[in-house]
């Protein structure tokens, strides 16, 4: 059974301050985005969704044929509490470095002058339109990957909302043995191994966690052992990244019972970004899609 996931902003508080402490060079880094996480966190408790329903015929459908509950498409977003998100997220942004601040200021002077739509940009996102996105994205002059980082943020407080509601369909102790998010069909961002050694994925979408079995590739779904290995970054040996020798994609591994601080997923995607250089150097490419690639 695993430990219920808890966060509140005291924990993200924590664990970004044993980051910071364990690894000085990431101190700037961790700042700008733990004022990302905290904004979230403050959307999330104005965020107000409708619940998604399963009928009971189309939720067994999809439990015997191992599909996800819901597409991209078919989340629920408070607009307003996500664009508030958004303002303030280009805010932050106008704080900490050039570029950013001037894909923020353009953002918010679109927006003010009706040149964009806030929900065509999460329309964009959510529907996987990623030629309408980059259209976007050329005509405010702004860079794709910044917008979709942007706009994905500002998404995150009622992606999430809507993945613990679903959660409510599952039984948490089965294994969920494919690669790919039970409830929103996306690819996994990062593996945790928790206690005994059971590993669990967190989709890169939603924030959904869920326990799988222990060898196999999630992007290719390779079980072969001989063609999945593992590296460690330097002196620490509780970050690891997974390598699959047939699609050539890794994942980054935390485990979790040899961290020194309590555990905040989208810190460790960010504070391990040596490990996907390294990974990089040798000719691997991430399973993580574009609005986690900044
Ligand atoms: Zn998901
Ligand atoms: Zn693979």
């Amino acid at each position: 059974m695993k430990e219920k996931k808890i966060v509140t902003v005291d924990h993200i508080q924590k664990a970004v301050a044993a980051v910071k402490a364990e690894r000085p060079a990431y101190e700037e880094l961790l700042g700008f985005y733990e004022k990302i996480f905290l904004a979230q966190e403050k959307a999330k408790e104005q965020t107000q969704l409708k619940s998604i329903q399963i009928p009971d015929e189309l939720l067994s459908i999809k439990r015997e044929e191992g599909f996800p509950l819901i597409d991209r498409a078919d989340f629920a977003v408070d607009v307003k509490a996500s664009e508030t998100l958004l303002r303030e997220l280009c805010r932050v942004a106008v704080e900490t470095n050039e570029v950013l601040a001037e894909a923020g200021t353009k953002l918010v002077d679109a927006l003010d002058q009706e040149a964009l739509q806030v929900s065509t940009l999460f329309s964009k996102i959510l529907s996987e339109d990623s030629q309408g996105f980059q259209k976007v994205a050329q005509e405010l002059g702004v860079d794709e990957k910044i917008l979709a980082f942007f706009s994905y943020n500002s998404l995150r407080p009622s992606l999430s909302l809507c993945a613990e509601q679903l959660a409510g369909y599952f039984d948490e102790d089965k294994l969920w043995k494919k690669g790919y998010c039970p409830v929103c069909g996306s690819p996994p961002a990062l593996s945790i191994l928790r206690d005994e050694g059971n590993r669990f994925l967190v989709c890169s979408f939603c924030g959904h966690e869920w326990h799988t079995q222990r060898i196999y590739c999630p992007f290719c779904n390779n079980q072969d052992h001989t063609k999945l290995h593992y590296f460690f970054g330097e002196e620490e040996k509780h970050y690891r990244v997974n390598v699959c020798d047939v699609c050539k994609k890794y994942l980054k591994t935390v485990d979790a019972r040899e961290l020194k601080h309590p555990i905040y997923f989208l810190l460790e995607q960010v504070s391990t970004l040596h490990l996907d250089l390294l990974a990089r150097e040798q000719g691997l490419e991430s399973g993580s899609p574009l609005w986690l690639q900044i």
